[in-house]
């Protein structure tokens, strides 16, 4: 093999482990995104369980005043039934206090039903303040974890290029040139491995006259992919 390439190819392993690192360090702040969003939502829902039981509480509330002042409207009667001097009166009398008295046990049923679902309002309210809590401890374990993750990658990174650079300071510095634009445009991988006269890189059979080249130990792009290739020793 062209020793040219040789080092190329050194260089393009390390190249490829360089870009694999960085696509994974690149996930990390979505991976952040997606555990704050999920405090987000925790938050949203709590707020949705307080303000609903706020509601029912203030409803509660109304009702209980209502059924106060209805039972005070009973006791007006009340007293109003020894005052009275003929039996028409009385007896209409009772009739508007039996009327109040149905419409405070409507009422009592109402508030009764209004507490029960208080209740369960509350223990939503307690399950979502807890939800908050553990996306809140979630978020900062994992947080812990990702900032060390990203810190060993970037040392990992830069370990390799220093690596790199040492041994691109042996390849003509035209052809890394090329390599470099190369590598910028294809995923990390700007050489191909000739295999069984077809690219490794992009598949195409490569004219016959491509492996003769290669053995020569002249430089050879593939003329589809503009990889520049390579094949093994024999
Ligand atoms: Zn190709």
């Amino acid at each position: 093999m062209n020793p040219q390439i040789e080092k190329l190819l050194e260089v393009q392993n390390l190249d490829y482990e360089i870009y694999e690192l960085k696509r994974e360090k690149a996930k990390k702040p979505d991976i952040i995104d997606f555990l704050k969003k999920n405090i987000d939502d925790a938050k949203s829902q709590l707020q949705q369980a307080k303000e609903n039981l706020k509601q029912l509480e203030l409803e509660r509330k109304r009702k209980e005043v209502e059924l106060e002042s209805k039972e005070n409207e009973i006791k007006k009667y009340e007293t109003q039934l020894y005052q009275v001097k003929t039996n028409k009166e009385y007896s209409s009398l009772e009739h508007e206090i039996e009327g109040v008295k149905a419409d405070n046990s409507i009422l009592e049923e109402e508030i009764i039903n209004l507490l029960d679902k208080i209740d369960e309002i509350a223990s939503v309210v307690k399950e979502k303040n807890e939800a908050v809590n553990n996306a809140e401890k979630e978020f900062n374990n994992r947080k812990k974890e990702i900032d060390l993750d990203t810190k060993e990658i970037e040392q990992r990174i830069n370990k390799l290029e220093a690596n790199r650079k040492e041994i691109a300071k042996d390849i003509d510095k035209g052809l890394f040139k090329k390599y470099e634009r190369i590598l910028k445009n294809k995923n990390g991988m700007a050489m191909a491995k000739v295999v069984d006269g077809t690219c490794g890189g992009c598949y195409i059979n490569l004219p016959p006259q491509v492996e003769n080249e290669i053995r020569l130990g002249k430089i050879v792009i593939c003329q589809n992919c503009s990889r520049i290739l390579y094949m093994e020793d024999t």
